[in-house]
């Protein structure tokens, strides 16, 4: 592995910020599992109550440093004051959800299965299904969420629930905010006397130590929040290994927005007023940005895309988290439009802060364009025109996999209503019947990850409750000895 230099950037004037840091060399990986592993074999057979400290003194520890933090945040990622702190409650909440969810015994929760006297198939030995932490997890850091999916987001407070250690690859954007959560973690982790190598930390551009984390062979699991090309490369590395890991990835969405007429009709300018908010929000750099508009022609749509572009006229995003993003969004703003879409609002400018883009195509064209399918991270929306609720079910099927559905205009059941609700189902993790796609709430029947491409496991969540599930692996003991069914589902 190169040693080399990092540089962390200003993201609003794309000058370097603070010292350089060195990435983690080979010798360094190796040190830091290793002590990840030993920290886990310990940490596996914890108490609730053992979690509940750890996570709750992380929670406090990242509360108690938010001036700064935001400060630092705000200065690599140009996300705004406002909305990390916003980012910064909600990692707080996970991490005190986590810490909660721990303390009520989620991970011990097994079943029960008395013997039964007599011959198969009725008959059978007793047998207790429970599940254990699965080991060291390597977690990959998103770029536009520097709290929320990164050193102590939800990968790591659920895997940590869950009984394993994290070992995480911090993201090249936010480098020093990283370094700092990281700091003030192990601090925390010491002060209520646990194994501060619970959690680990490495870092370095240019993928060998992302690569080199995911196959060093102490890493049992993978968990990534980024885009669909690194998470693609990043699972293949893990499914190359001599002894291929589980690897959990979240990726890039299109999350399409579907409406009737009769919707448009009641709230054409209130609908198209909060999706230009939402198409923009942190300049549009959210999995969950409504980047695919389908609509059946009529003349409510019609009046609604005027009021859309109306509405985005006046929106100036902030600048882009990088100064690679910023040069993607305009490389696929220009493919979408040589591969057949018409501008609608298209204004390149040579600044960090873009202007929104919208577009139109037929749905035939859609279709039938597969670079049409992927996702412009960055506030840039393609309308698709359809002409029969048939051509819009084909339309979603084309797109085939995504984090978010939305559909206003399905509140009486009817035939289309019912189809259009089986075609969003059948592509996305969450279908949602008002409101728009940004935003994520972290409670109990979350489901953040949807089919290919958005997320390598639909049937798994990266945020919620359920998110902890992806870290604990069954294991059925059958005629166990009454001392390990008196653990109660707690692992040994
Ligand atoms: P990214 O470029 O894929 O980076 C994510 C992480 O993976 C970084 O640590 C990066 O390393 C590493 N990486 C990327 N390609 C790699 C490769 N080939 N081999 C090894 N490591 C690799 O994504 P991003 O810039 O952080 O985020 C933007 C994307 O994330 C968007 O597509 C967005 O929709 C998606 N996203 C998804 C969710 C979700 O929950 N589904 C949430 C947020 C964002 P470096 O640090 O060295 O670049």
């Amino acid at each position: 592995m190169k040693e080399k230099m990092l540089q962390s950037f200003n993201a609003t004037t794309q000058e370097p910020f603070g010292n350089e840091l060195a990435s983690t060399s080979r010798l360094e990986l190796e040190t830091y599992v290793q002590e990840s592993f030993d920290a886990f074999s310990e940490w596996q057979s914890s108490t609730g109550d053992e979690r509940f400290k750890l996570l709750s003194s992380l929670a406090d520890a990242l509360d108690g440093d938010r001036e700064k933090l935001v400060e630092l945040a705000d200065i690599e990622t140009g996300l705004g004051v406002p909305r990390l702190n916003g980012e910064l409650d909600r990692t707080v909440f996970q991490l005190r959800r986590f810490a909660k969810l721990a303390k009520n015994g989620e991970a011990f929760k097994f079943t029960n299965d008395p013997a039964v006297l007599g011959g198969p198939p009725a008959g059978h030995p007793s047998m207790m299904r429970v599940r254990v932490p699965l080991g060291p997890v390597a977690m990959f850091s998103a770029s536009n969420f520097p709290f929320a999916f990164s050193v102590l987001g939800g990968d790591t407070a659920s895997a940590l629930a869950a009984g394993c250690s994290v070992v995480v690859k911090a993201h090249s954007g936010h480098l020093h905010t990283s370094a700092r959560v990281f700091e003030i973690a192990r601090q925390a982790i010491k002060s209520v006397a646990l194994n501060a190598n619970l959690l680990q930390m490495v870092q370095g551009a240019g993928n060998q130590v992302g690569v080199a984390l995911i196959q060093h062979p102490l890493i049992a699991a993978g968990a990534f929040t980024g885009s669909t090309r690194g998470g693609a490369a990043l699972r293949d590395a893990a499914r190359a290994r001599p002894r291929p890991i589980p690897f959990f990835g979240e990726l890039g969405s299109v999350n399409p927005v579907i409406a009737t007429s009769e919707a448009l009709k009641k709230g054409g300018n209130v609908l198209a007023q909060s999706l230009a908010a939402s198409m923009t929000l942190g300049c549009g750099q959210f999995c969950t940005n409504p980047g695919l508009l389908v609509l059946q022609r009529s003349d409510e749509a019609k009046n609604f895309v005027n009021a859309l572009i109306e509405a985005l006229k006046v929106i100036k995003p902030h600048a882009m988290l990088t100064k690679a993003m910023r040069k993607a969004l305009d490389q696929g703003t220009a493919a979408q439009i040589s591969a057949g879409a018409k501008p609608l609002l298209y204004t390149p400018v040579n600044d960090v802060c873009p202007n929104p883009y919208l577009a139109e195509i037929d749905a035939k064209t859609f279709i039938s364009s597969h670079e049409l399918h992927e996702e412009i991270f960055g506030p840039a929306t393609l309308i698709v025109w359809t002409d029969s609720v048939e051509q819009t079910l084909r339309v979603l099927s084309a797109v085939g996999g995504t984090l978010t559905v939305t559909f206003w205009g399905a509140e009486e059941e009817s035939g289309d209503v019912v189809s259009l609700v089986r075609g969003a189902t059948a592509i996305a993790g969450r279908v949602l019947f008002a409101g728009v796609p940004t935003g994520v709430a972290v409670t109990a029947a979350q489901q953040h990850g949807g089919p290919w491409p958005s997320s390598t496991e639909p049937m798994t969540t990266s945020v919620g409750d359920a998110s902890m599930d992806r870290f604990l692996r069954p294991v059925a003991l059958q005629d166990m000895p009454v001392w390990l069914q008196k653990r109660a589902g707690r692992p040994c």
